[in-house]
Protein backbone atom coordinates (compact mmCIF):
# COMPACT_ATOMS: atom_id res chain seq x y z
CA UNK A 1 0.00 0.00 0.00
CA UNK A 2 0.98 3.40 -1.03
CA UNK A 3 3.00 5.47 2.36
CA UNK A 4 0.53 7.83 3.87
CA UNK A 5 1.23 11.09 4.16
CA UNK A 6 0.42 12.55 7.33
CA UNK A 7 -2.02 15.01 7.81
CA UNK A 8 -1.45 18.19 10.08
CA UNK A 9 -5.61 19.20 10.31
CA UNK A 10 -6.27 15.58 12.05
CA UNK A 11 -3.44 15.99 14.55
CA UNK A 12 -1.31 13.18 13.19
CA UNK A 13 1.52 12.31 14.57
CA UNK A 14 1.83 8.61 14.66
CA UNK A 15 3.78 6.40 17.30
CA UNK A 16 6.50 4.25 16.12
CA UNK A 17 8.24 3.63 19.53
CA UNK A 18 8.00 0.40 20.68
CA UNK A 19 8.92 0.51 23.94
CA UNK A 20 6.09 3.54 24.36
CA UNK A 21 3.25 1.33 22.59
CA UNK A 22 4.38 -1.28 24.55
CA UNK A 23 3.95 0.18 27.75
CA UNK A 24 0.32 1.96 26.87
CA UNK A 25 -0.92 -1.82 25.80
CA UNK A 26 0.49 -3.00 29.03
CA UNK A 27 -1.32 -0.37 30.88
CA UNK A 28 -4.70 -0.71 29.22
CA UNK A 29 -4.33 -4.56 30.31
CA UNK A 30 -6.60 -5.77 27.67
CA UNK A 31 -8.60 -9.10 28.36
CA UNK A 32 -9.68 -10.97 25.74
CA UNK A 33 -13.44 -10.55 25.88
CA UNK A 34 -13.07 -6.98 27.01
CA UNK A 35 -14.96 -4.02 25.11
CA UNK A 36 -12.42 -1.62 23.82
CA UNK A 37 -12.30 1.57 21.52
CA UNK A 38 -10.07 3.12 20.22
CA UNK A 39 -9.96 6.87 18.93
CA UNK A 40 -8.08 7.76 16.12
CA UNK A 41 -6.37 4.29 15.12
CA UNK A 42 -4.08 5.89 12.29
CA UNK A 43 -1.99 3.36 11.00
CA UNK A 44 -2.30 0.90 13.58
CA UNK A 45 0.47 1.70 16.65
CA UNK A 46 -1.70 0.68 18.86
CA UNK A 47 -4.14 -1.12 17.49
CA UNK A 48 -2.35 -4.34 16.25
CA UNK A 49 -1.44 -4.81 19.49
CA UNK A 50 -4.69 -4.53 21.15
CA UNK A 51 -6.27 -6.71 18.78
CA UNK A 52 -3.87 -9.33 18.99
CA UNK A 53 -5.16 -9.41 22.84
CA UNK A 54 -8.70 -9.15 22.24
CA UNK A 55 -11.48 -11.11 20.55
CA UNK A 56 -12.77 -7.41 18.70
CA UNK A 57 -12.16 -4.03 18.63
CA UNK A 58 -13.73 -0.79 18.02
CA UNK A 59 -12.01 2.17 16.61
CA UNK A 60 -13.44 5.80 15.63
CA UNK A 61 -11.48 7.37 12.96
CA UNK A 62 -12.16 10.14 10.83
CA UNK A 63 -9.73 10.22 8.03
CA UNK A 64 -11.24 8.47 4.54
CA UNK A 65 -7.76 7.14 3.52
CA UNK A 66 -6.79 5.53 6.55
CA UNK A 67 -10.38 4.36 7.15
CA UNK A 68 -9.82 2.57 3.78
CA UNK A 69 -6.65 1.02 5.01
CA UNK A 70 -8.33 -0.70 8.03
CA UNK A 71 -11.03 -2.03 6.47
CA UNK A 72 -8.26 -3.61 3.77
CA UNK A 73 -5.81 -5.02 6.74
CA UNK A 74 -8.66 -6.20 9.53
CA UNK A 75 -11.89 -8.06 8.64
CA UNK A 76 -15.19 -7.19 10.24
CA UNK A 77 -15.47 -9.83 12.60
CA UNK A 78 -11.87 -8.67 14.47
CA UNK A 79 -12.89 -5.09 13.65
CA UNK A 80 -15.52 -2.43 13.70
CA UNK A 81 -14.83 0.86 12.44
CA UNK A 82 -17.05 3.84 13.20
CA UNK A 83 -15.94 6.31 10.65
CA UNK A 84 -16.34 9.48 11.58
CA UNK A 85 -15.91 12.42 14.49
CA UNK A 86 -14.87 11.38 17.85
CA UNK A 87 -16.62 14.55 18.96
CA UNK A 88 -19.80 13.26 17.76
CA UNK A 89 -19.92 9.81 18.32
CA UNK A 90 -22.24 8.39 20.33
CA UNK A 91 -20.01 5.99 22.60
CA UNK A 92 -22.77 4.68 24.61
CA UNK A 93 -23.75 3.04 21.25
CA UNK A 94 -21.07 0.73 21.39
CA UNK A 95 -22.37 -1.87 24.15
CA UNK A 96 -24.52 -1.72 27.23
CA UNK A 97 -21.36 -3.13 29.10
CA UNK A 98 -19.02 -1.01 30.48
CA UNK A 99 -15.55 -0.16 27.95
CA UNK A 100 -12.09 0.81 27.73
CA UNK A 101 -11.38 3.98 25.91
CA UNK A 102 -7.99 4.19 24.45
CA UNK A 103 -6.11 6.56 22.16
CA UNK A 104 -3.21 8.51 20.74
CA UNK A 105 -5.50 11.87 20.60
CA UNK A 106 -5.63 14.11 18.07
CA UNK A 107 -4.33 17.38 20.04
CA UNK A 108 -6.23 20.08 18.47
CA UNK A 109 -9.32 18.68 19.61
CA UNK A 110 -8.22 17.02 23.22
CA UNK A 111 -9.97 19.67 25.45
CA UNK A 112 -13.77 19.91 23.86
CA UNK A 113 -13.18 15.93 23.43
CA UNK A 114 -12.19 15.46 26.87
CA UNK A 115 -15.56 17.21 27.78
CA UNK A 116 -17.65 14.93 25.47
CA UNK A 117 -15.85 11.88 26.94
CA UNK A 118 -17.01 13.04 30.28
CA UNK A 119 -20.51 12.57 29.64
CA UNK A 120 -19.68 8.69 29.25
CA UNK A 121 -18.18 8.26 33.07
CA UNK A 122 -21.05 5.74 33.97
CA UNK A 123 -20.45 3.53 30.97
CA UNK A 124 -16.75 3.00 31.23
CA UNK A 125 -14.45 0.80 32.60
CA UNK A 126 -11.31 2.96 32.48
CA UNK A 127 -9.48 5.51 29.76
CA UNK A 128 -6.12 5.79 28.30
CA UNK A 129 -4.80 8.29 26.15
CA UNK A 130 -1.89 9.85 24.79
CA UNK A 131 -2.00 13.66 25.07
CA UNK A 132 -0.01 16.89 25.08
CA UNK A 133 1.48 16.90 28.35
CA UNK A 134 0.33 20.25 29.61
CA UNK A 135 -3.09 19.33 28.85
CA UNK A 136 -2.28 16.44 31.58
CA UNK A 137 -0.91 18.96 34.22
CA UNK A 138 -4.70 20.76 33.82
CA UNK A 139 -6.55 17.51 34.16
CA UNK A 140 -4.39 16.36 37.21
CA UNK A 141 -3.42 19.51 38.78
CA UNK A 142 -4.35 20.63 42.96
CA UNK A 143 -6.18 23.86 44.10
CA UNK A 144 -4.73 27.18 44.19
CA UNK A 145 -2.13 26.48 41.15
CA UNK A 146 -2.18 27.76 37.64
CA UNK A 147 -2.88 24.79 36.00
CA UNK A 148 -5.95 24.40 37.99
CA UNK A 149 -8.81 25.61 36.13
CA UNK A 150 -12.92 24.40 34.27
CA UNK A 151 -11.19 21.39 32.52
CA UNK A 152 -9.38 20.22 36.11
CA UNK A 153 -12.60 20.57 37.86
CA UNK A 154 -15.39 18.78 35.33
CA UNK A 155 -12.67 16.10 35.35
CA UNK A 156 -11.60 15.23 39.16
CA UNK A 157 -15.70 15.90 39.59
CA UNK A 158 -15.95 12.49 37.60
CA UNK A 159 -12.58 10.67 37.74
CA UNK A 160 -9.52 9.56 39.32
CA UNK A 161 -6.47 10.75 37.32
CA UNK A 162 -2.72 9.79 37.14
CA UNK A 163 -0.44 10.20 34.69
CA UNK A 164 1.28 7.08 33.89
CA UNK A 165 3.96 7.71 31.16
CA UNK A 166 6.15 10.84 29.87
CA UNK A 167 6.59 10.76 26.03
CA UNK A 168 9.10 13.21 24.17
CA UNK A 169 8.48 14.74 20.59
CA UNK A 170 10.54 11.76 18.99
CA UNK A 171 8.48 8.77 20.02
CA UNK A 172 6.29 10.47 17.41
CA UNK A 173 6.53 10.21 13.45
CA UNK A 174 6.45 13.25 12.42
CA UNK A 175 7.52 14.62 16.28
CA UNK A 176 4.89 17.27 17.28
CA UNK A 177 6.28 20.45 18.72
CA UNK A 178 4.97 19.49 22.42
CA UNK A 179 6.33 17.05 24.77
CA UNK A 180 3.46 14.14 25.75
CA UNK A 181 2.35 12.45 28.20
CA UNK A 182 -0.50 9.34 28.97
CA UNK A 183 -2.90 9.80 31.65
CA UNK A 184 -5.22 7.11 32.93
CA UNK A 185 -8.95 8.07 33.95
CA UNK A 186 -10.98 6.35 36.22
CA UNK A 187 -14.30 7.09 37.06
CA UNK A 188 -15.26 7.96 40.55
CA UNK A 189 -18.53 9.02 40.93
CA UNK A 190 -19.37 10.45 43.71
CA UNK A 191 -15.65 10.89 45.32
CA UNK A 192 -16.23 14.40 45.29
CA UNK A 193 -19.43 15.03 46.01
CA UNK A 194 -22.76 14.52 43.61
CA UNK A 195 -24.07 17.62 42.05
CA UNK A 196 -28.15 17.33 41.84
CA UNK A 197 -28.00 19.15 38.87
CA UNK A 198 -24.65 18.13 36.61
CA UNK A 199 -25.60 20.95 33.95
CA UNK A 200 -25.73 23.80 36.75
CA UNK A 201 -22.31 22.60 38.18
CA UNK A 202 -20.72 22.94 34.78
CA UNK A 203 -22.45 26.77 34.52
CA UNK A 204 -21.38 27.64 37.97
CA UNK A 205 -17.55 26.17 36.90
CA UNK A 206 -17.63 28.03 33.38
CA UNK A 207 -18.86 31.32 34.88
CA UNK A 208 -16.60 31.02 37.94
CA UNK A 209 -13.02 30.50 35.71
CA UNK A 210 -14.65 32.80 32.92
CA UNK A 211 -11.82 35.58 34.42
CA UNK A 212 -9.71 33.84 36.53
CA UNK A 213 -7.91 36.70 37.94
CA UNK A 214 -11.56 38.06 39.26
CA UNK A 215 -12.70 37.30 42.41
CA UNK A 216 -15.71 34.78 42.90
CA UNK A 217 -17.95 37.45 44.28
CA UNK A 218 -17.41 39.33 40.72
CA UNK A 219 -17.06 36.29 38.24
CA UNK A 220 -20.46 34.85 40.12
CA UNK A 221 -22.42 37.74 39.88
CA UNK A 222 -26.52 36.83 38.87
CA UNK A 223 -26.26 33.17 39.76
CA UNK A 224 -24.47 33.58 43.22
CA UNK A 225 -24.42 35.87 45.64
CA UNK A 226 -22.22 37.18 48.53
CA UNK A 227 -24.77 35.33 51.60
CA UNK A 228 -24.71 32.05 49.59
CA UNK A 229 -21.05 31.79 49.36
CA UNK A 230 -20.75 33.08 53.35
CA UNK A 231 -23.45 30.66 54.11
CA UNK A 232 -21.01 27.39 52.70
CA UNK A 233 -17.95 28.97 54.66
CA UNK A 234 -16.46 30.53 51.03
CA UNK A 235 -14.72 34.06 51.02
CA UNK A 236 -16.07 35.70 48.08
CA UNK A 237 -12.92 37.78 48.09
CA UNK A 238 -11.47 34.38 46.75
CA UNK A 239 -10.30 33.74 43.36
CA UNK A 240 -12.08 30.33 41.29
CA UNK A 241 -8.44 28.44 41.72
CA UNK A 242 -8.64 28.61 45.52
CA UNK A 243 -11.69 26.57 45.79
CA UNK A 244 -11.58 22.67 45.92
CA UNK A 245 -14.02 20.46 43.45
CA UNK A 246 -15.83 19.56 46.59
CA UNK A 247 -16.54 23.56 47.37
CA UNK A 248 -17.79 23.48 43.89
CA UNK A 249 -20.67 21.01 44.02
CA UNK A 250 -21.52 22.26 47.56
CA UNK A 251 -21.91 25.38 45.76
CA UNK A 252 -24.21 24.06 42.73
CA UNK A 253 -26.29 22.27 45.67
CA UNK A 254 -26.56 25.30 47.22
CA UNK A 255 -27.68 26.96 44.28
CA UNK A 256 -29.96 23.89 43.41
CA UNK A 257 -31.60 24.09 46.68
CA UNK A 258 -32.53 27.90 45.86
CA UNK A 259 -34.74 26.43 43.07
CA UNK A 260 -31.57 27.90 40.50
CA UNK A 261 -31.59 25.52 37.34
CA UNK A 262 -29.26 24.76 34.71
N1 LIG B 1 -3.22 5.91 17.06
C1 LIG B 1 -2.27 6.32 16.02
C2 LIG B 1 -0.86 6.31 16.58
O1 LIG B 1 -0.75 6.30 17.82
O2 LIG B 1 0.09 6.31 15.80
C3 LIG B 1 -2.62 7.69 15.43
C4 LIG B 1 -2.66 8.84 16.42
S1 LIG B 1 -2.81 10.44 15.67
C5 LIG B 1 -2.14 11.46 16.94
C6 LIG B 1 -4.56 10.87 15.80
C7 LIG B 1 -5.53 10.02 15.01
O3 LIG B 1 -6.84 10.52 15.23
C8 LIG B 1 -5.33 10.03 13.50
O4 LIG B 1 -5.53 8.74 12.99
C9 LIG B 1 -6.42 10.99 13.00
O5 LIG B 1 -6.82 10.75 11.66
C10 LIG B 1 -7.53 10.70 13.98
N2 LIG B 1 -8.47 11.82 14.16
C11 LIG B 1 -8.23 13.15 14.08
N3 LIG B 1 -9.32 13.88 14.35
C12 LIG B 1 -10.30 12.97 14.63
C13 LIG B 1 -11.67 13.10 14.96
N4 LIG B 1 -12.24 14.30 15.10
N5 LIG B 1 -12.39 11.97 15.15
C14 LIG B 1 -11.80 10.73 15.02
N6 LIG B 1 -10.51 10.56 14.70
C15 LIG B 1 -9.76 11.65 14.50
Amino acid sequence: MSKHIPRKRFGQNFLQDAGVIASIVHAVNPQPDDIVVEIGPGLGAITKPLLSRLQHLHVVEIDRDIIERLKAEHPPAKLTIHAGDALAFDFGSVSERPMKIVGNLPYNISTPLLFHLASYGNRVLDMHFMLQKEVIERMVAEPSTADYGRLTVMLQYRFEMETILFVPPEAFWPPPKVDSAVVRMIPAPGARGVARDEGLLEKLVSQAFAQRRKTLRNNLKGLADVADLEALGIDPGLRPENLAVEDYVRLANQLSDKGIKS
